[in-house]
């Protein structure tokens, strides 16, 4: 049995990381890690999670950029009159700081953090108790952990920041792919970002059209005219690796990819639809292929803004494409050995597969190891 390593190169390409003797672990029966390497990777099942303190199934969703989040929520207290004010108040307490999807990193000692301190903070605006609560960070003795978007005017930030050597601008996108911080620390930033970004979005009541006010520690905002609530919004999408009875895999461009990126299929789950049902539907839109049997793998919190991607595997039960060319450039079936090529950017063609970060490039992985 050939085995890889979600973060490293394939085994049959060993990047040094790889020691499938000392280091590797199984999960889930079908993929190996680096336990060592690869931050966020399972522990020995009777061991705590160090996430939450509770056991966990290790889960192939723990493995995707953005999904390990450490902050224990603490809903109940989001409630609770002046508990807010009591935790930003707190002496160990830091901020995630962005504007339009930016964040604002701090190099400390050679290492970067996303995490600010109060006085780091105030360097570029005010404390206020109307930051976003994202939680008490379990992996560092419970601080309070708050989210700041500086709205009004991004290029002051921008020139704040850049006036100072120790800090740095970073869209979130680029971050990740760059492994500024920790696979942890992922989670907690797209916690922050698509938070405030459904802030940033939803000034207005969708009612009545009046003002809203934040409320429940960044959870919900209020309408101060008709006392509509309203909740942060997550968009459900549904992206799979399909397969044909040849065992090729159906993989595509929309028009929006850089040229020669080929990746799995994707789309928005449509009101009164199951997951499965849409992973058919807009398999068969994009590509005219019908598809059979749906296999749930892994799900993804993707933060650009606020969708929670369900990764899935599938069987085609026809061959014949008949591509959307509105919506795709290109929508070909590739053989095993060519697609791991393109994971692996060796691909004589010059075609490619999407970074790490995505759950595109994990379900294609998967599939190149014979899943
Ligand atoms: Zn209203």
């Amino acid at each position: 049995m050939v085995v890889f390593c979600p973060k490293c190169k394939p085994a049959s390409a060993p990047c040094g990381r790889f020691d499938r003797k000392e280091k590797a672990v199984f999960v889930i029966g079908v993929a190996w890690a680096c336990e060592k390497e690869f931050i966020g990777a399972p522990r020995k099942p009777e061991e705590p999670d160090a996430m939450n303190g509770l056991w966990t199934p290790q889960e192939m969703s723990r493995f995707q950029c953005f999904s390990a989040n450490p902050l224990d929520r603490q809903a109940a207290l989001r409630s609770k009159p002046g508990s807010m004010a009591a935790f930003a108040n707190q002496e160990d307490v830091v901020f995630v700081l962005a504007s339009g999807g930016h964040f604002v990193f701090q190099k400390i000692s050679e290492k970067m953090t996303c995490f600010l301190s109060r006085s780091s903070l105030e360097r570029f605006l005010p404390v206020s108790d109307e930051h976003i609560f994202l939680g008490l960070d379990d992996a560092r003795n419970r601080r309070p952990v708050f989210a700041v978007q500086l709205m009004q005017n991004p290029e002051t930030l921008m020139e704040a920041v850049f006036a100072d050597p120790q800090y740095e601008l970073i869209p979130l996108r680029q971050a990740a792919v760059q492994q500024r911080v920790s696979h942890e620390d992922f989670g907690v930033l797209a916690q922050a970002n698509a938070l405030l970004n459904w802030h940033y979005t939803h000034p207005r009541c969708a009612r009545c059209g009046g003002d809203t006010k934040m409320a429940e520690g960044g959870y919900r905002r209020d309408c101060v005219a008709c006392d509509a609530q309203h909740f942060p919004r997550t968009d459900p999408c549904v992206i799979m690796l399909i397969q044909n009875e040849r065992g090729e895999a159906l993989l595509g461009r929309p028009h929006n990819l850089p040229e020669n990126l080929f990746t799995t299929l994707a789309g928005f789950v449509e009101p009164g639809e199951t997951f499965e049902d849409a992973v058919r539907r807009e398999t068969f839109e994009e590509s005219g292929i019908r598809v059979g049997e749906v296999r749930y793998v892994a799900s993804q919190p993707w933060p650009f803004p606020s969708n929670i991607m369900m990764g899935f595997h599938g069987k085609a039960i026809t061959t014949q494409l008949n591509v959307d060319y509105e919506e795709m450039f290109d929508c070909r079936w590739f053989d095993r050995s060519e697609v791991e090529k393109m994971l692996s950017g060796t691909a004589e063609t010059g075609l490619f597969c999407p970074p790490e970060i995505s759950i595109a490039h994990q379900l294609i992985r998967l599939y190149v190891q014979g899943y």
